[in-house]
């Protein structure tokens, strides 16, 4: 049987239809560059005001913490870089997040330790993958600079308390920095609710497009930008903006709450009915992450002693997209750093498979998915 299931919305997401059309005039007669005073180039500038304005009141804030960058990837490199070094010269040099971050930030912090000077502890979590926010405040030393940790992760779909850590940082002079990548579909964000300093957003998360994301500073708080060679975003990300793809994002900031609240019951619904059957068919399968403060799309499960590229490589052939919890890294299967984290062996995490739902997904997907399941884990054993 031939199918096209798609279960990697956590991956990327198709672009909105009326996203697109936002974003079509911006690729044809708008070409001007936003910079420039004549009427066709202040056509574009107008249009990216009106998408940062919408961003920002997505976010509580005010227009003028709001950056747009190339992606969430960028933002949370220009977070963390940047207020490091910006507190460095206030004899700050020291950064706190946890073990699961995305790359974006963990392989960044590593860049800053290992070529920048800097110190960084990583905060452990716990089976679920659940930071405490008591280990938080028992890494911050008066050398604390930015506490980093994300807002959802990725692969296993644990929400973290991101407002009770805000509680145990504040007072004391220390920036905390959230990547809410993952949440920006699932609830909405405010920046003050949280108590964050910086916050991260992408738009390919969000039925926008790929190589856009924004980046909230909270105003006062002192970084140094990471591009130079042009005054554009206030002089802190230099570089032609490109119009249609932060008009592509505004639009689908701008339409989250027409779907997001009954999205995510919806999914919510599948994903816990989703797991029961998986559960009851194969009764060896586990969930990674936490049951109850999860993302409404993820299912994360791992199946006792199968080997997850294999059930990719199975699922693909019967139309079905998924992820593993592994990454590909210079030819040779990494297991996860996330699963690791959550004390799992190697072995244990490469059983490991991500199915994340999306608006395409029905009921009828998921049965279909289950009976795929039973053919494949009873023959891909390691
Ligand atoms: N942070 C998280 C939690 C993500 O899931 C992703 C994307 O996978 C990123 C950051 C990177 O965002 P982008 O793909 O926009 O660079």
């Amino acid at each position: 049987m031939s199918a096209s299931i798609y279960l990697d919305y956590a991956a990327t997401t198709p672009l909105d239809p009326a996203v697109r059309d936002a974003m079509l005039p911006y690729l044809g007669e708008v070409f001007g560059n936003a910079s420039s005073p004549h009427q066709i180039g202040q056509r574009a500038r107008r249009a990216i005001d009106a998408a940062r304005d919408t961003v920002a009141a997505a976010l509580a804030c005010d227009s003028g913490e709001v950056y747009f960058m190339s992606g969430g990837t960028e933002a949370d490199n220009t977070a963390l870089i940047g207020v490091l070094l910006a507190a460095r010269a206030l004899g700050r040099d020291h950064l706190v997040t946890t073990t699961i971050e995305h790359h974006a930030v963990l392989d960044c912090a590593g860049f800053a330790a290992e070529h920048l000077g800097f110190d960084v502890t990583y905060v452990p979590v716990d089976v679920m993958g659940r930071v405490d926010p008591l280990a938080v405040e028992m890494a911050l030393t008066d050398r604390t600079a930015l506490v980093s940790v994300m807002h959802a992760n990725n692969e296993i779909g644990t929400i973290q308390p991101i407002r009770a850590i805000s509680q145990r940082i504040r007072g004391r002079g220390i920036y905390f920095h959230t990547d809410a990548v993952q949440t920006l579909g699932q609830t909405p964000l405010d920046v003050d609710w949280l108590g964050v300093d910086l916050l991260t957003v992408s738009g390919h998360k969000i039925y926008g497009p790929k190589g856009v994301g924004a980046l909230y500073v909270r105003r006062g708080v002192p970084w140094i930008p990471y591009l130079h060679g042009g005054m554009q975003e206030r002089e802190k990300r230099a570089g032609t903006e490109n119009t249609a793809a932060i008009v592509g994002m505004g639009k689908a900031v701008e339409l989250l709450p027409t779907w997001r609240e009954s999205e995510v019951t919806r999914l919510r619904e599948l994903r816990d009915s989703f797991i029961a059957a998986v559960r009851a068919e194969l009764p060896g399968t586990t969930l990674n992450g936490d049951p109850i403060n999860r993302l409404s799309n993820n299912v994360s499960l791992s199946f006792a002693g199968a080997d997850g590229e294999t059930l990719l490589f199975g699922l693909d052939l019967h139309g079905i997209a998924a992820s593993s919890g592994s990454a590909c890294a210079s030819g040779s299967i990494e297991p996860s750093h996330v699963l690791m984290a959550l004390g799992q062996t190697a072995r244990e995490a490469g059983g490991a498979v991500r199915f994340s739902l999306g608006r395409e997904t029905r009921a009828d997907d998921l049965t279909y998915v289950v009976s795929v399941l039973r053919e494949l884990v009873g023959q891909a054993w390691v």
